[in-house]
Protein backbone atom coordinates (compact mmCIF):
# COMPACT_ATOMS: atom_id res chain seq x y z
CA UNK A 1 0.00 0.00 0.00
CA UNK A 2 0.92 3.68 -0.11
CA UNK A 3 1.56 5.58 2.59
CA UNK A 4 -1.01 8.41 4.10
CA UNK A 5 0.24 11.98 2.73
CA UNK A 6 3.04 13.70 5.28
CA UNK A 7 5.28 16.34 5.50
CA UNK A 8 9.09 15.84 4.78
CA UNK A 9 11.66 17.37 6.60
CA UNK A 10 15.95 15.96 6.34
CA UNK A 11 17.66 18.57 9.38
CA UNK A 12 21.11 18.34 9.27
CA UNK A 13 21.58 18.58 13.27
CA UNK A 14 20.10 17.64 16.17
CA UNK A 15 18.80 21.22 17.34
CA UNK A 16 17.26 21.51 14.02
CA UNK A 17 15.28 18.06 14.08
CA UNK A 18 14.39 18.67 17.60
CA UNK A 19 13.10 22.15 16.81
CA UNK A 20 10.63 20.01 14.27
CA UNK A 21 9.36 17.87 16.66
CA UNK A 22 8.57 20.50 19.21
CA UNK A 23 6.43 22.42 16.19
CA UNK A 24 4.92 19.78 14.60
CA UNK A 25 1.32 18.29 15.74
CA UNK A 26 1.78 14.87 14.78
CA UNK A 27 5.46 14.11 14.16
CA UNK A 28 7.74 10.59 14.06
CA UNK A 29 11.17 10.55 13.45
CA UNK A 30 13.00 8.34 10.69
CA UNK A 31 15.60 6.23 11.13
CA UNK A 32 16.57 3.69 8.93
CA UNK A 33 13.17 2.99 8.04
CA UNK A 34 13.01 -0.71 8.00
CA UNK A 35 10.25 -0.97 10.83
CA UNK A 36 8.74 2.43 10.36
CA UNK A 37 8.48 2.61 6.24
CA UNK A 38 6.31 -1.04 6.41
CA UNK A 39 4.02 0.43 9.36
CA UNK A 40 3.27 3.63 7.52
CA UNK A 41 2.74 1.30 3.96
CA UNK A 42 0.29 -0.93 6.09
CA UNK A 43 -1.43 2.86 7.42
CA UNK A 44 -1.00 1.54 11.19
CA UNK A 45 0.43 4.87 11.16
CA UNK A 46 -0.38 8.08 9.77
CA UNK A 47 1.72 10.89 11.11
CA UNK A 48 1.97 14.23 9.68
CA UNK A 49 5.12 15.14 9.64
CA UNK A 50 8.20 12.88 9.26
CA UNK A 51 11.59 13.89 10.58
CA UNK A 52 14.21 11.97 8.41
CA UNK A 53 17.40 11.86 10.87
CA UNK A 54 19.92 10.38 7.79
CA UNK A 55 21.60 13.45 7.26
CA UNK A 56 22.71 14.48 10.85
CA UNK A 57 26.27 13.37 10.92
CA UNK A 58 26.44 13.89 14.95
CA UNK A 59 24.31 10.57 15.24
CA UNK A 60 26.39 8.25 13.44
CA UNK A 61 29.96 6.54 14.79
CA UNK A 62 31.52 4.91 17.10
CA UNK A 63 33.89 6.05 19.47
CA UNK A 64 35.28 5.35 23.07
CA UNK A 65 34.96 7.49 25.69
CA UNK A 66 36.85 6.14 29.37
CA UNK A 67 35.34 3.33 30.40
CA UNK A 68 32.29 2.94 28.05
CA UNK A 69 32.15 2.59 24.00
CA UNK A 70 29.73 5.41 22.36
CA UNK A 71 27.90 4.10 19.62
CA UNK A 72 25.39 7.23 17.37
CA UNK A 73 21.68 5.80 17.13
CA UNK A 74 22.02 6.65 13.67
CA UNK A 75 24.78 3.77 13.60
CA UNK A 76 23.46 0.92 10.97
CA UNK A 77 23.54 -2.12 11.96
CA UNK A 78 26.06 -3.65 9.32
CA UNK A 79 28.80 -0.90 10.85
CA UNK A 80 27.95 -1.97 14.63
CA UNK A 81 28.60 -5.79 14.02
CA UNK A 82 31.62 -4.85 12.15
CA UNK A 83 33.60 -1.62 14.29
CA UNK A 84 36.95 -3.01 15.94
CA UNK A 85 35.89 -1.27 19.19
CA UNK A 86 32.31 -2.84 19.41
CA UNK A 87 34.02 -6.02 18.69
CA UNK A 88 36.89 -5.49 21.31
CA UNK A 89 34.36 -4.04 24.15
CA UNK A 90 31.40 -5.17 23.56
CA UNK A 91 31.45 -8.10 21.26
CA UNK A 92 28.07 -9.66 22.68
CA UNK A 93 26.23 -6.79 21.26
CA UNK A 94 28.26 -7.38 17.45
CA UNK A 95 27.28 -11.11 17.53
CA UNK A 96 23.72 -10.13 17.98
CA UNK A 97 23.75 -7.70 15.54
CA UNK A 98 25.19 -10.30 12.88
CA UNK A 99 22.36 -12.34 13.34
CA UNK A 100 19.76 -9.47 12.65
CA UNK A 101 17.71 -10.02 9.18
CA UNK A 102 19.85 -10.00 5.89
CA UNK A 103 22.45 -7.84 4.48
CA UNK A 104 20.13 -5.09 2.85
CA UNK A 105 18.56 -4.50 6.21
CA UNK A 106 21.34 -4.47 8.21
CA UNK A 107 22.82 -1.72 5.84
CA UNK A 108 19.68 0.42 6.71
CA UNK A 109 18.70 -0.26 9.96
CA UNK A 110 20.06 1.35 12.94
CA UNK A 111 20.94 0.27 16.54
CA UNK A 112 18.92 3.58 17.84
CA UNK A 113 16.07 2.35 15.92
CA UNK A 114 15.62 -1.24 16.94
CA UNK A 115 15.89 0.48 20.19
CA UNK A 116 13.51 2.91 19.89
CA UNK A 117 11.01 0.69 18.03
CA UNK A 118 11.29 -2.06 20.77
CA UNK A 119 10.21 -5.11 19.43
CA UNK A 120 10.16 -7.90 22.08
CA UNK A 121 11.46 -10.25 19.05
CA UNK A 122 13.86 -7.57 18.26
CA UNK A 123 17.42 -9.43 18.71
CA UNK A 124 19.29 -5.85 20.31
CA UNK A 125 17.27 -5.00 22.88
CA UNK A 126 18.47 -8.36 25.20
CA UNK A 127 22.45 -7.51 24.44
CA UNK A 128 21.81 -3.97 25.54
CA UNK A 129 20.18 -4.32 28.89
CA UNK A 130 22.94 -7.83 29.38
CA UNK A 131 25.83 -5.14 28.99
CA UNK A 132 23.98 -2.39 30.86
CA UNK A 133 23.60 0.14 28.19
CA UNK A 134 22.80 3.87 29.01
CA UNK A 135 20.90 5.65 26.42
CA UNK A 136 21.36 9.18 26.11
CA UNK A 137 17.92 11.40 24.95
CA UNK A 138 17.68 14.67 23.84
CA UNK A 139 14.80 16.94 24.18
CA UNK A 140 13.75 20.33 24.31
CA UNK A 141 14.37 19.99 28.01
CA UNK A 142 17.98 19.14 27.82
CA UNK A 143 19.68 15.59 27.83
CA UNK A 144 18.72 13.13 29.96
CA UNK A 145 20.27 9.19 30.55
CA UNK A 146 18.50 6.47 31.33
CA UNK A 147 19.61 2.54 32.09
CA UNK A 148 18.51 0.23 29.26
CA UNK A 149 16.91 -1.88 32.19
CA UNK A 150 14.55 1.62 32.54
CA UNK A 151 14.31 2.17 29.39
CA UNK A 152 11.78 -0.55 27.91
CA UNK A 153 8.36 0.07 29.47
CA UNK A 154 6.11 -2.68 27.84
CA UNK A 155 5.21 -4.03 24.11
CA UNK A 156 6.81 -1.34 21.32
CA UNK A 157 7.24 1.40 23.91
CA UNK A 158 10.28 3.21 25.40
CA UNK A 159 10.76 6.26 27.86
CA UNK A 160 11.48 8.04 24.55
CA UNK A 161 9.03 11.23 23.99
CA UNK A 162 7.09 12.46 21.10
CA UNK A 163 9.45 15.21 20.81
CA UNK A 164 12.82 13.66 22.05
CA UNK A 165 15.22 11.57 20.19
CA UNK A 166 17.98 9.10 21.19
CA UNK A 167 21.03 10.35 19.92
CA UNK A 168 23.80 7.63 21.39
CA UNK A 169 23.64 4.39 23.19
CA UNK A 170 26.97 4.29 25.88
CA UNK A 171 27.71 0.98 26.44
CA UNK A 172 30.23 -0.34 29.52
CA UNK A 173 33.54 -2.07 28.43
CA UNK A 174 33.22 -5.77 28.70
CA UNK A 175 37.06 -6.35 27.52
CA UNK A 176 38.42 -9.27 27.21
CA UNK A 177 34.94 -11.10 28.27
CA UNK A 178 33.19 -14.52 25.91
CA UNK A 179 29.86 -13.94 24.42
CA UNK A 180 27.45 -15.75 22.32
CA UNK A 181 23.97 -14.65 21.11
CA UNK A 182 22.21 -17.88 20.78
CA UNK A 183 18.60 -16.92 18.69
CA UNK A 184 16.05 -19.74 17.67
CA UNK A 185 14.34 -19.54 14.49
CA UNK A 186 12.17 -21.61 12.19
CA UNK A 187 13.75 -20.42 9.21
CA UNK A 188 16.73 -17.89 8.23
CA UNK A 189 16.85 -14.81 8.94
CA UNK A 190 13.79 -14.44 10.89
CA UNK A 191 12.83 -12.96 13.82
CA UNK A 192 13.61 -14.44 16.73
CA UNK A 193 11.16 -17.03 18.94
CA UNK A 194 13.38 -16.92 21.76
CA UNK A 195 17.05 -15.83 21.51
CA UNK A 196 19.40 -15.71 24.86
CA UNK A 197 22.17 -13.11 25.08
CA UNK A 198 25.18 -13.94 27.34
CA UNK A 199 28.49 -12.44 28.35
CA UNK A 200 30.80 -14.25 30.58
CA UNK A 201 33.86 -13.25 32.43
CA UNK A 202 36.05 -16.52 33.47
CA UNK A 203 38.82 -16.20 35.57
CA UNK A 204 41.04 -19.31 36.78
CA UNK A 205 38.79 -21.72 35.49
CA UNK A 206 36.05 -20.47 37.02
CA UNK A 207 33.13 -17.86 36.11
CA UNK A 208 33.72 -14.65 37.88
CA UNK A 209 30.96 -11.92 36.53
CA UNK A 210 28.33 -12.93 34.10
CA UNK A 211 25.07 -11.39 32.45
CA UNK A 212 22.35 -12.95 30.74
CA UNK A 213 18.78 -11.39 28.95
CA UNK A 214 16.86 -12.77 27.41
CA UNK A 215 14.45 -11.94 24.06
CA UNK A 216 10.97 -12.45 23.17
CA UNK A 217 10.19 -13.95 26.89
CA UNK A 218 7.83 -11.27 27.51
CA UNK A 219 6.90 -7.69 26.63
CA UNK A 220 10.38 -6.29 27.33
CA UNK A 221 13.96 -7.91 27.23
CA UNK A 222 14.56 -9.85 30.83
CA UNK A 223 17.93 -10.08 32.83
CA UNK A 224 18.03 -14.10 34.09
CA UNK A 225 19.69 -13.05 37.31
CA UNK A 226 18.55 -16.18 38.89
CA UNK A 227 20.96 -17.95 35.94
CA UNK A 228 23.66 -14.87 36.71
CA UNK A 229 23.76 -15.54 40.13
CA UNK A 230 24.42 -19.56 40.28
CA UNK A 231 27.04 -19.36 37.55
CA UNK A 232 29.39 -16.95 39.63
CA UNK A 233 31.91 -18.98 41.34
CA UNK A 234 31.45 -21.96 39.17
CA UNK A 235 33.23 -23.99 36.95
CA UNK A 236 31.88 -23.43 33.71
CA UNK A 237 31.68 -27.53 32.88
CA UNK A 238 28.17 -28.97 31.06
CA UNK A 239 27.11 -30.07 34.42
CA UNK A 240 26.86 -26.78 36.22
CA UNK A 241 26.14 -24.57 32.97
CA UNK A 242 22.74 -26.46 32.77
CA UNK A 243 22.03 -26.87 36.81
CA UNK A 244 21.99 -22.71 36.19
CA UNK A 245 20.47 -22.57 33.09
CA UNK A 246 17.45 -24.37 34.58
CA UNK A 247 16.16 -21.49 36.07
CA UNK A 248 16.44 -19.26 32.94
CA UNK A 249 12.53 -18.77 32.42
CA UNK A 250 11.72 -17.66 36.40
CA UNK A 251 9.63 -14.98 36.37
CA UNK A 252 9.53 -14.23 32.71
CA UNK A 253 5.90 -14.30 31.15
CA UNK A 254 6.22 -15.33 27.39
CA UNK A 255 4.22 -14.96 24.76
CA UNK A 256 1.94 -17.89 22.77
CA UNK A 257 1.90 -17.70 19.24
CA UNK A 258 2.18 -19.72 15.95
CA UNK A 259 5.48 -20.17 16.57
CA UNK A 260 5.07 -21.89 19.73
CA UNK A 261 3.69 -21.60 23.15
CA UNK A 262 4.41 -20.16 26.59
CA UNK A 263 5.97 -23.62 27.98
CA UNK A 264 7.77 -24.16 24.77
CA UNK A 265 9.45 -20.60 25.23
CA UNK A 266 10.36 -21.81 28.77
CA UNK A 267 11.75 -24.64 27.56
CA UNK A 268 13.69 -22.83 24.80
CA UNK A 269 14.89 -20.17 27.17
CA UNK A 270 16.82 -23.07 29.50
CA UNK A 271 18.06 -25.05 26.16
CA UNK A 272 19.16 -21.72 24.50
CA UNK A 273 20.87 -20.23 27.91
CA UNK A 274 22.91 -23.23 28.19
CA UNK A 275 24.18 -23.22 24.77
CA UNK A 276 24.70 -19.64 25.07
CA UNK A 277 26.89 -19.64 28.20
CA UNK A 278 28.94 -22.49 27.41
CA UNK A 279 29.56 -20.95 24.63
CA UNK A 280 30.76 -18.00 25.56
CA UNK A 281 32.86 -19.35 28.44
CA UNK A 282 34.57 -20.99 25.86
C1 LIG B 1 12.21 -8.18 6.79
C2 LIG B 1 12.76 -7.62 8.09
C3 LIG B 1 13.37 -8.51 8.94
C4 LIG B 1 13.89 -8.04 10.15
N1 LIG B 1 14.47 -8.95 10.98
C5 LIG B 1 14.98 -8.53 12.16
C6 LIG B 1 15.61 -9.43 13.04
O1 LIG B 1 15.80 -10.61 12.75
N2 LIG B 1 16.05 -8.95 14.25
C7 LIG B 1 15.90 -7.64 14.60
O2 LIG B 1 16.32 -7.25 15.69
N3 LIG B 1 15.33 -6.74 13.77
C8 LIG B 1 14.86 -7.15 12.57
N4 LIG B 1 14.29 -6.24 11.71
C9 LIG B 1 14.15 -4.83 12.15
C10 LIG B 1 15.42 -4.05 11.88
O3 LIG B 1 16.37 -4.35 12.88
C11 LIG B 1 15.15 -2.55 11.93
O4 LIG B 1 16.28 -1.95 11.44
C12 LIG B 1 14.87 -1.93 13.29
O5 LIG B 1 13.84 -2.55 14.01
C13 LIG B 1 14.44 -0.48 13.15
O6 LIG B 1 15.53 0.29 12.86
P1 LIG B 1 15.43 1.46 11.81
O7 LIG B 1 16.69 2.22 11.91
O8 LIG B 1 15.08 0.91 10.49
O9 LIG B 1 14.25 2.36 12.44
P2 LIG B 1 12.95 2.98 11.77
O10 LIG B 1 12.14 1.93 11.11
O11 LIG B 1 13.29 4.17 10.97
O12 LIG B 1 12.22 3.49 13.11
C14 LIG B 1 11.64 2.58 14.02
C15 LIG B 1 10.95 3.35 15.14
O13 LIG B 1 11.88 3.99 15.99
C16 LIG B 1 11.71 5.42 15.99
N5 LIG B 1 13.08 5.96 15.99
C17 LIG B 1 14.09 5.54 15.18
N6 LIG B 1 15.24 6.15 15.51
C18 LIG B 1 14.96 6.98 16.54
C19 LIG B 1 15.75 7.86 17.34
N7 LIG B 1 17.07 8.01 17.16
N8 LIG B 1 15.12 8.57 18.32
C20 LIG B 1 13.79 8.43 18.53
N9 LIG B 1 12.99 7.60 17.82
C21 LIG B 1 13.57 6.88 16.84
C22 LIG B 1 10.90 5.72 14.74
O14 LIG B 1 10.13 6.89 14.91
C23 LIG B 1 10.02 4.47 14.65
O15 LIG B 1 8.93 4.56 15.54
C24 LIG B 1 13.78 -6.66 10.49
C25 LIG B 1 13.19 -5.77 9.61
C26 LIG B 1 12.68 -6.25 8.41
C27 LIG B 1 12.06 -5.27 7.46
Amino acid sequence: MIPAQFDYHAPTSVDEALQLLRDADDAKVLAGGQSLIPVLRLRLAAPATIVDLGRIASLRGVREDGDAVVIGAMTPHHEVADHPLVREHALLLALATETVADPQIRHRGTLGGALVHADPAGDLLAPALALGAQMVIQGSGGTRTVDASDFFQGLFTTVVGEDELLSEIRVPKHTGWGAQYEKFTRVAQQWSIVAVAATVRVEGGTIAEARVALTNMGSTPVRATAVEQALVGAAPTQEAVRAAAASAAEGTQPPSDTNGDADYRRHLATVLTARAVLAAAG
